[in-house]
């Protein structure tokens, strides 16, 4: 069977170095808001190019804390508006609208699966505050239009970059490209702990300020709290792991774009729509390598019989989850045929040369 990850050989790749850390935080005494979260911090802000991240406890609360700050230094307010990609995890929507803002869907782009800036030209309004850009599938999405347009009508640009670690736009890193972001460190993720971690990343003080005391309690010093705030912090533990992977993030992104590229060569099936490589491929890393056909349920079954583990991200798109009924009626053509016809095939950096090539034959032979 090819797993569609093997979470197991991709950490073992790593292993010695990371029992030796745990080991030490597990003598130090010392688990929570140490050093080693510290240490984490200052190599995060400098392999993205920021001046500040902040250890959060997951990817949700990064984007809730974001959202939560710029409340709380009055740049939103509840009702504000914050437009997302329709076809987004359900937690980009999640965190806005928790924070009692209004998430308002907007259609991706067929060809890249990432927010149409079309779309977002139609819904920006009055009460518009801010984009949740998300990266999905590890494809970075931006560009100078975007820039501008937010300038244009004062919009924050909030990354969700919980997929596309270390992808690049113009040479610079997610996670640098707009007023904040949020990073997921779940363990299925391009740069994954050994449980839920997330971070934060800004070149904005005030933010990073305000966030660093919401994920704590609302209190920048012990027993003195000016937020109501949430308990949500980096373990040392996590910490520890996710330094350790860090310094090969862009060695295992380089390697999931060769599989990608094997991928896109080698796959010539008029029934499947291979995604696109982008002609700067450091756009690109691969979180996910998403297929299209009008058979998706029918090539999964066949996959699998074939011994070929697939996801779907995603079978529900957020207007049609119960979760938010009001949108139930609602219609989005381009996401509900992402919905029907995606599949993720596997793809990491532990893949064999073998798992490659049953795949692509595999492929090759589906009618
Ligand atoms: C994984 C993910 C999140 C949430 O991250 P968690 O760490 O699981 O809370 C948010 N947005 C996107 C696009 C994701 O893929």
């Amino acid at each position: 069977m090819i797993k569609f990850l093997d979470l197991q050989k991709i950490n073992k790749l790593h292993q010695d170095e990371i029992e030796a850390q745990l080991l030490e935080v597990f003598r130090s005494g010392w688990y929570l808001l140490g050093e080693k979260t510290k240490i984490f911090e200052t190599h995060l802000s400098s392999y993205t190019g920021t001046a500040h991240a902040i250890g959060v406890a997951n990817g949700l609360d990064a984007l809730r804390l974001i959202l939560r700050a710029y409340i709380e230094l009055g740049i939103m307010k509840a009702g504000d508006e914050i437009l997302v990609p329709s076809n987004t995890y359900i937690a980009s929507i999640l965190a806005i609208s928790d924070n009692g803002l209004i998430p308002v869907l907007v259609e991706p782009d067929l060809n890249n699966y990432n927010i149409d800036i079309k779309g977002i030209k139609e819904k920006v309004t009055a009460k518009t505050k801010g984009i949740l850009l998300v990266h999905l599938y590890g494809r970075t999405v931006f560009s100078q239009e975007l820039k501008n347009l937010a300038e244009t009508h004062n919009l924050k640009i909030i990354e969700d970059n919980a997929q596309a670690i270390g992808a690049e736009w113009n040479g610079k890193r997610t996670g640098n490209l707009g007023d904040a972001a949020g990073f997921s460190f779940y363990p299925g993720k391009n740069l994954g702990a050994l449980g839920d971690a997330g971070a934060v990343t800004t070149n904005d003080e005030d933010l990073a300020k305000t966030i660093r005391a919401l994920a704590n309690y609302g209190s920048n010093q012990k027993y003195v709290n000016i937020y109501q705030g949430l308990n949500s912090r980096l373990d040392e533990i996590q910490a520890v792991v996710l330094d350790v992977k860090l310094k090969y993030i862009d060695k295992e992104n380089n390697i999931r774009r060769q599989i990608a590229k094997r991928f896109i060569s080698g796959i010539k099936n008029p029934s499947v729509v291979l995604p696109e490589n982008p002609q700067d491929e450091k756009e690109h890393v691969w979180h996910v390598f998403v297929i299209r056909s009008e058979k998706r349920d029918e090539l999964q079954t066949y996959l699998l019989e074939n011994g070929i583990q697939t996801l779907i991200h995603y079978p529900i798109p957020p207007h049609h989850q119960e979760a938010y009924k009001e949108w139930n009626n609602l219609s989005f053509p381009v996401s509900e045929k992402i919905h029907k016809e995606v599949l993720s095939l596997p793809i990491s950096p532990v893949m064999t040369e073998e798992e490659i090539n049953i795949i692509i034959d595999c492929l090759n032979q589906f009618q």
